[in-house]
């Protein structure tokens, strides 16, 4: 049930990553997208998460781990170097055998006034698997028309959603991992497409992490067979 890596399994992979440095090789395939790199005047670790974090999107301050923000326009967030445009619309993007923690996020699409939620939103939705790799990071050959833990989704007449999936893993982003994270894009009629990730409370790198801003930790809570989590977006016009 736990989100975190193994002890042994995160030395394995720092090691690996080590000698891959050394050797000259950023990444095993050369086509793999580049890392996310550095904020602009934000080093990693501790002393560039503060300033990494304010960004031009209004916030209303310091927000509680878990708590949804409520008619506060949802902050973006990086988009990274790992999307991929057309994935298949499905509500579960989990395929048969995935290893990893079941979890199902859900929530409501809305407006700035919150007063109700928006029918017929797309969500594109991606994450890493369970061990921390995007099928376009260079690790796996599946053929570019196989899209792993990546789908749309769209809103019911309530604008509510839900998707099915896997808690993802870390991975490294340079020396330091990045908490696990779902990138999320939310694109509605009307208003400002949205690009921004949801994160997991309890995480230890979310207080290390250059690009997290606290209001997207989802609410989480433990469910029949895995874990469920919560996180309402709100968006402005366009
Ligand atoms: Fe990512």
């Amino acid at each position: 049930m736990s989100i975190t890596y193994s002890r042994r399994h995160a030395l394995w992979l720092s090691a690996g990553l080590l000698v891959a440095c050394r050797d000259g090789r950023s990444a095993p395939d050369a086509s793999a997208p580049a890392p996310y790199g550095v904020p602009p005047g934000a080093p990693p670790g501790p002393s560039g998460a503060a300033a990494s974090t304010s960004t031009s999107t209004p916030t209303s301050g310091p927000i509680a781990d878990g708590a949804t923000p409520s008619c506060i326009e949802t902050h973006a967030n990086i988009e990274g170097p790992y999307y991929r445009a057309g994935a298949p619309v499905r509500s579960s993007l989990v395929d048969p055998g995935m290893a990893g923690t079941p979890i199902d996020i859900e929530g409501r699409v809305m407006g700035l006034d919150c007063s109700k939620g928006l029918a017929g939103v797309e969500l594109d939705v991606w994450h890493a698997t369970n061990d921390g790799h995007y099928d376009n990071d260079g690790t796996m050959h599946l053929g570019r028309e196989k899209y792993l833990l990546r789908g749309r989704i769209r809103t019911d007449a309530e604008g509510r959603y839900k998707v099915s999936t896997i808690v993802p893993g870390r991975y490294l982003n340079g020396p330091q991992y990045r908490p696990a994270h779902v990138h999320v894009k939310v694109r509605a009629a009307g208003f400002a497409e949205l690009t921004t990730q949801l994160y997991f409370p309890g995480d230890p790198y979310n207080d290390v992490d250059p690009f997290i801003h606290r209001s997207l930790i989802m609410g989480t809570e433990k469910a029949k067979g895995g874990m469920l989590g919560h996180f309402d977006f709100v968006l402005r016009n366009a």
